[in-house]
């Protein structure tokens, strides 16, 4: 896997516990996230910044 280059962010992650740990920030991964999160689940995701289509402008 590449190594992640800026620009990227991070928060810091949630001291507590959560409802899901999402690994992966692409578009399954980011999608995933969004349903939990819609349902009133507590998420983190974890990505590496390696996405596949990365080699894009833009989506
Ligand atoms: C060159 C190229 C251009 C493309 N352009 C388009 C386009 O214009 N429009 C379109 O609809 N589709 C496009 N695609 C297809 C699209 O990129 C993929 O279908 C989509 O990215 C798949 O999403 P995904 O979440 O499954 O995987 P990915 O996008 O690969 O995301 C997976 C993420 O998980 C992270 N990850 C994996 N393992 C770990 C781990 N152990 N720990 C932490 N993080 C981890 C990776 O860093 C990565 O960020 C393109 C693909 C390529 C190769």
């Amino acid at each position: 896997m590449a190594v992640a280059t800026p620009p990227y962010a991070s928060d810091a992650l949630s001291e507590g516990t959560v409802d899901a740990v999402v690994i992966g920030g692409g578009a399954a991964g980011l999608n995933g996230a969004l349903v939990l999160a819609r349902s009133r689940r507590s998420v983190v995701v974890i990505d590496g910044g390696s996405p596949r289509n990365a080699p894009a402008e833009a989506v």
